[in-house]
């Protein structure tokens, strides 16, 4: 029927959007903090940063450094101080604005959680505003979670849900950029990347009938 045609709109598309290495520079911060507490130990660079968890790279470097690095990103003001990611703000705003477009922020809190999660709230209102706050989802497994896109640079995501309902696009990271993907998967290299685009892409689908 042209009518139900006519009556066909498109739901909007929920982008979940992580923290870490995505909005803030936890990478970056961590090799300033750790350099500043520990001047005299080696470290890694960001260049030769591999695997997903830091500590296990400067474990393997030497195995009372991972304790140490650890001792960094678990101490008081380490999340509330990182930088912003380059772009990460303005695509923030811009993508909340955008019509038919839900952002939420998606992001998962260390099991030693006292100082990290409240700071992760305070992060959000520093840089992003109160009206973000609202859109704070903290959870240890991001699969069962709702989606049609998580952008998120850890390169594995598993928890309970074998079929989560977003497409992972794995956001660009030291740690992650040596890696090959399969042709299925998408990367976004950085917040000037299209990942204008890559919403646009979910629309065509998304079609619901309203009538
Ligand atoms: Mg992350």
């Amino acid at each position: 029927m042209a009518a139900a045609m006519a009556a066909r709109r498109a739901r909007p598309v929920r982008v979940l959007v992580d923290m870490d290495g995505v909005l803030a520079d936890f990478e970056g911060g961590l090799l300033r903090g750790f350099r500043r507490r520990f001047p005299g130990e080696p470290h890694v660079a960001l260049e030769e940063r591999r695997g997903f968890l830091a500590r296990e790279q400067y474990r393997a470097l030497r195995p009372d450094l991972g304790d140490k690095v650890a001792s960094v990103y678990e101490a008081p003001g380490f999340f509330l101080d990182l930088e912003p990611i380059p772009g990460a703000v303005e695509a923030m705003r811009e993508m909340n604005n955008m019509q038919d477009t839900e952002v939420f922020i998606c992001s998962s809190p260390l099991l030693k959680y006292e100082h990290c999660v409240g700071e992760k709230y305070r992060w959000v209102e520093k840089h992003l505003g109160p009206q973000f706050v609202e859109r704070i989802i903290l959870t240890r497994d991001k699969t069962v979670v709702l989606g049609d896109l998580l952008i998120d640079d850890k390169d594995s995501i598993q928890g309970q849900e074998q079929t989560p309902s977003w497409e992972h696009i794995l956001f660009t990271c030291c740690h992650n950029q040596h890696l090959a993907l399969p042709p299925s998967r998408r990367r976004l290299l950085s917040w000037s990347d299209n990942w204008r685009e890559i919403i646009e892409s979910k629309r065509g689908a998304r079609t619901v009938e309203s009538s």
